[in-house]
């Protein structure tokens, strides 16, 4: 094996599965695109969930990448365990419906013992316990002696997260020598000790869990590989620890170098210099993905993690900003593979310096403080610790160490009675900030059973809480006006998903009742109840009774059902080359977004909305069956286009009017729809149109919006008898046609008069008779007054003014005789707007043009008379 550096380790891999005809891929962003379960990227398959779903087609089938992750969880251990860090690099090899165990496991074994020269003996695979294929391939293709080739169970080695996909894994170990182990003789990977170190992880994903504890085969298996880069360098150079791996070691050496501290003398500090190393890292690449410090979220990760750097700089000694240099060291190691760090450099060490130096104010008035409270020695109180803490921002745990330094200690009991009932407070004050609250990124729901949705068959029912998500956080309980998510392990209510808006309702524990204000779920599975506390507390734990709002589920029944009445009719109406591109089913009513290339006409719509209305009265019932995918097709049930089913399907079905593939909730007869009413038809992308319709109580509702505006309107027009209206109406509009005729003869008859007034103003230059003058009235009475003075007097030239609005509009006209003297309307009137700040333009005989300067309309008009007494 020979010594290679972290950067040359991660080109080998990738160019080694390159060569085998995988697409590389550059790291994804630390931060999820449109996944809102998850935080901060955590392994190299997080960003590619939705390449396994199928629900976006990748690149090319096999792909390879080097992913940055960031795992908080394991924050705790940083700096303690050898092998994790918040910050790390996971080494991947992706197929997607592509290749499988065959490849996946000799590629591995290829890469680790001919490419990187791991000696074959010291490599140890592990396949889950009932994957006989797996251990065949190790076993007779690759010839791993059996007594090396370990079974694990299923925690070890079978992947899954609720139902969906999932599969077995079988992970390579790397046996680092009788030195770290146990010392047993039957010592091998699944062991606790140290000796055997898992490097490698291929998860097959090759079933469906079907959530009844039944597993069907997938038909396009796919391979998720992971290997931490770090620890794979561990085992390449020959050293203990991911932090002496070399590009890591240069960053800790600096670190040493600014604290003076030497690495390796003393545990508590190598455990400061290590999350250092590791924080500076993670910080680094989080700033250079757009994160920036905040109170919550990624930014409150990263803020944590730049002060946890900053307090153990302090526990070494440091008493001087030293973050930004350590990023420097990061990027000068990691800008071969991440040249994104040395774009962000500058901004990387703004933000980084901004958060270290606001933070050390905070220690050092903390310290202060904290000096004279402990001066007499002895217990420092809860509330003075608690004081530190919430007005001062000081940490706890800092608070702690400097007392144990100083032989002190704290009440604790204290500090922890002020501090939830601080949480209390602020919970409270936090009401108004629902989304806040509810908040749902960052919490991994990994660990929880996907939830039991008991909601087609009752409306209420028995249920546990699993979980209480507050702000963003797990809580042991919720008070009264809190703010909370609740996860159950069963459920009534339906969480919003194929266009079905999620159920409202209550949930009542023993203590407390919780009011449901829409339910979502995640792509696991796992219903999440987002509502508030409405009367005393509800805990981990309790059980609970859940009950959704019937009235309105009722009413989303109905449109659901309706929206597959409907599609139906427009395909006996349009044609079957109608399909659902998109639906919203709420309590009020339903829209349905379908492909079809035309407005709908008046007949056809009414065609539609009859057909519908005919099956509703026809009163058939509705059912609803399970059944396997083949067998749905042949029933021809509609499917959605380029959407995933699972292998066994839920079938809805209204006699044979409709047939669909659907998991929502509807009525169970179409007579309980009442009415079916269409309230729009429209488009919303080419070759997508729309329409909105109401059902049952919706139906009532538009009635009785349309009885307000008949009345409203015959209000308006007083009549008594609505029936009156349609020939009121026409009347008015009649009436109105002839008024605006007689304003318009009125008009012509004034501007008659006015221009026959402008002549008597009128002076003669070279034969033309030249009116110029400011009149009142609109650009259309200047129009006509030009068309006028043209008709009388062909040797006649005018320019005219009107002012309106701040603005003054100009007309200039010449009779024929005068065009034929050389004036010309369009210089007239272009001299006027010039002197007005504006300009214009038109025919040699009439023209038009608009000034910006009223009070300029005297010099404006002078200006005219003067061009044409020079073209005269
Ligand atoms: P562990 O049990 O050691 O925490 P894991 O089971 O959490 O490991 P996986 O989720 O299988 O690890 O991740 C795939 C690979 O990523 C691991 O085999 C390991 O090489 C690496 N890895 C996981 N967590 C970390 C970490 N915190 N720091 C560095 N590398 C890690
Ligand atoms: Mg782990």
């Amino acid at each position: 094996m020979q010594w290679t550096g972290l950067n040359e380790i991660r080109e080998k891999f990738l160019s080694f599965f390159e060569e085998k005809g995988h697409l590389r891929l550059g790291s994804f962003s630390l931060i999820p695109n449109n996944d809102n379960s998850l935080l901060l990227i955590n392994s190299g398959m997080a960003p590619m969930k939705k390449y396994f779903t199928g629900e976006i087609t990748p690149p090319r089938n096999r792909v390879t990448t080097c992913q940055k992750c960031i795992r908080t969880p394991d924050i705790d251990r940083v700096g303690i365990t050898a092998r994790h860090g918040t910050f790390f690099e996971m080494l991947g090899n992706f197929s997607f419906g592509d290749y499988f165990k065959e490849e996946a496991i000799p590629w591995a074994w290829e890469f680790l013992t001919e490419t990187m020269e791991i000696p074959k003996d010291l490599l140890w695979p592990s396949v889950y316990e009932e994957d006989d294929e797996a251990y065949a391939i190790w076993r007779d293709k690759i010839g791993v002696p059996e007594e090396r080739i370990v079974r694990l169970g299923k925690e070890d080695n079978f992947w899954e997260h609720g139902t969906g996909p999932c599969g077995p894994s079988s992970e390579i170990y790397f046996d680092r020598g009788e030195k770290y182990g146990c010392g047993k003789p039957d010592c091998k990977p699944g062991c606790d000790c140290d000796r055997h170190m898992e490097i490698w992880n291929n998860v097959f994903s090759q079933f469906n869990n079907m959530g009844d504890g039944t597993y069907t085969e997938l038909e396009h298996k796919n391979i998720d590989t992971g290997m931490g880069l770090e620890r794979l360098a561990c085992v390449i150079q020959g050293v203990d620890n991911m932090f002496e791996v070399d590009t890591i070691r240069n960053i800790l050496d600096t670190v040493c170098a600014i604290s003076g501290v030497k690495y390796g003398a003393n545990e508590k500090n190598d455990i400061s210099i290590r999350a250092i190393t590791d924080h500076a890292r993670a910080s680094t690449f989080m700033i250079s993905d757009g994160i920036i410090p905040s109170n919550e979220g990624r930014g409150y990760v990263l803020r944590r993690l730049i002060r946890r750097a900053a307090r153990h700089g302090r526990l070494l000694g440091i008493n001087r900003p030293f973050l930004s240099e350590l990023c420097d060291v990061v990027i000068r190691e990691n800008k071969a593979g991440y040249p994104e760090l040395s774009e962000k450099q500058e901004l990387i060490r703004k933000v980084i310096s901004f958060e270290e130096a606001a933070f050390s104010k905070t220690i050092d008035q903390g310290l202060g403080i904290l000096s004279e409270l402990t001066k007499n020695g002895g217990v420092l109180s809860g509330e003075d610790a608690f004081k530190l803490y919430d007005t001062y921002g000081f940490p706890l745990d800092l608070t702690k160490d400097i007392l144990a330094e100083k032989g002190m200690t704290l009440d604790e009991e204290t500090f922890n009675a002020c501090m939830s009932e601080q949480k209390k407070k602020a919970r409270a004050s936090r009401k108004a900030a629902d989304a806040e609250s509810w908040r749902s990124d960052g919490i991994s729901f990994e660990n929880i059973e996907a939830t039991k949705f008991t909601g087609y068959g009752e409306n209420e029912s028995k249920a546990k809480i699993l979980s209480i998500v507050s702000a963003g956080e797990f809580a042991p309980a919720a008070s009264v006006g809190e703010k909370v998510i609740l996860v159950l392990d069963q459920t009534p209510f339906y969480a919003e998903s194929g266009g079905q808006v999620g159920d409202t309702g209550e949930i009542t524990a023993p203590g407390g009742v919780f009011k449901v204000l829409d339910t979502t779920k995640t792509t696991g599975g796992v219903f999440m109840h987002l509502g508030e506390v409405l009367s005393g507390e509800l805990v981990l734990g309790d059980e609970v009774t859940a009950k959704i709002d019937v009235h309105r589920r009722e009413a989303i029944r109905r449109n659901h059902t309706a929206a597959h009445l409907l599609q139906a009719a427009l395909r006996r109406v349009l044609g079957t080359h109608v399909e659902q591109a998109g639906q919203l089913v709420t309590a009020e009513h339903l829209r349905f977004d379908f492909t079809h290339f035309s407005a709908l006409s008046k007949e056809e719509i009414a065609e539609v909305e009859a057909l519908v209305n005919e099956e509703i009265m026809r009163f058939t019932e509705v059912t609803v069956n399970e059944m396997p995918i083949a067998q749905a097709r042949a029933l021809g049930a509609m499917a959605l286009f380029g959407e995933k089913y699972g292998e066994v399907v839920r079938v809805v079905r209204a006699g044979d009017f409709s047939i669909e593939l659907c998991g929502g909730t509807h009525a169970s007869n179409t007579a309980k729809l009442g009415l079916f009413k269409i309230v729009s038809e429209g488009s919303v992308a080419a070759g997508v149109r729309r329409i909105e319709a109401v059902t049952g109580e919706g139906v009532l509702t538009l009635i009785a919006e349309k009885q307000r505006l008949i009345d409203e309107a015959s209000a308006a027009f007083k009549v008594n008898n609505a029936s009156e209206l349609p020939a009121k109406a026409q009347q008015a509009a009649q009436e109105l046609k002839e008024k605006d005729k007689q304003i318009e003869t009125l008009s012509d008859k004034l501007a008659a008069m006015q221009s026959a007034n402008l002549f008597g103003s009128a002076q003669e230059i070279g034969g033309v008779t030249v009116i110029a003058e400011k009149i009142s009235g609109s650009a259309d009475s200047l129009r006509t007054m030009c068309d006028q003075i043209r008709e009388k007097n062909p040797k006649a030239a005018a320019i005219l003014a009107a002012v309106a609005g701040g603005k003054i509009t100009f007309a200039a006209t010449v009779g024929k005789e005068a065009v034929a003297l050389g004036l010309n309307a369009g210089k007239i009137v272009k001299a006027a707007a010039q002197a007005a700040g504006g300009a214009g333009g038109g025919r040699p005989d009439f023209a038009m043009a608009g000034g910006k300067a009223p009070e300029m309309a005297q010099a404006a008009l002078d200006a005219a008379v003067a061009a044409i007494r020079e073209s005269l």
